[in-house]
């Protein structure tokens, strides 16, 4: 069986690697607590270069656009962390002959720096990321890609699990996959259909999905 796994905020914790990385951007710049603040809210959801070339015009840096993505880069990847359970859950939905594959919106670089610094890489059949191949989460020709890129067609189903509603959950569900949504605590308003699965956590998640296939 399928199972594909969005990565930010599901698998690994970008949100706290994020605030972190920025709080210590903005003390290494001399800048104050509202600078560390500007940067996470414009990279709350995602981070492309162009998002540099806002940042410091705003903050007024004199580094190059390309230099801080790069720092972002090396910042970020040492920052973020799987959540507890994520690993040893993954093996073991390996172990027991599932097929696993990454499917995660976002510039290619960054998202594979994160998979090999959190030992994700190697535990997955295939990884697709929306700049790699065109096409971003909620549209099918993502989750296509993502089958495909574990070697199976999407038309014999599988799950999603992820933490957006709309793009994760809904964009799944369009595609013919069964949900597992990583609510943390949120109460689903996403649309008609709820999610197969409503859970705390991901690896919350791999254990339920281990328990169906015993
Ligand atoms: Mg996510």
């Amino acid at each position: 069986m399928l199972a594909l796994f969005d990565l930010d905020n599901t698998l690994i914790d970008r949100q706290g690697g994020l605030d972190a990385w920025a709080g210590a951007f903005a003390r290494s710049r001399g800048l104050p607590d509202q600078a560390a603040a500007l940067v996470t809210a414009r990279l709350r959801d995602r981070a492309y270069p162009e998002d540099f070339d806002y940042l410091r015009d705003v903050l007024r840096l004199a580094d190059g656009a390309e230099d801080l993505w790069r720092e972002y880069i090396d910042g970020l990847t040492r920052s973020v962390c799987c959540f507890p359970g994520v690993l040893e859950g993954l093996q073991g939905l390996r172990r027991e002959g599932w097929t696993l594959g990454i499917a995660t919106n976002g510039a290619v670089d960054i998202q594979r720096a994160k998979l090999d610094v959190t030992g994700l890489t190697g535990l997955f059949d295939g990884v697709t990321i929306s700049e790699g191949v065109g096409a971003r989460k909620p549209e099918r020709a993502l989750f296509d890609a993502a089958a495909a890129a574990c070697g199976v067609p999407l038309s014999a189903g599988g799950w999603l699990v992820g933490d957006n509603p709309a793009t994760d959950i809904v964009g799944a569900q369009a595609a013919g996959l069964r949900t597992a949504w990583v609510a943390g605590g949120r109460e689903w308003a996403d649309g008609p259909r709820e999610p197969d699965l409503i859970v705390s956590s991901a690896a919350e998640a791999i254990a339920m999905l281990r328990r169906l296939t015993r």
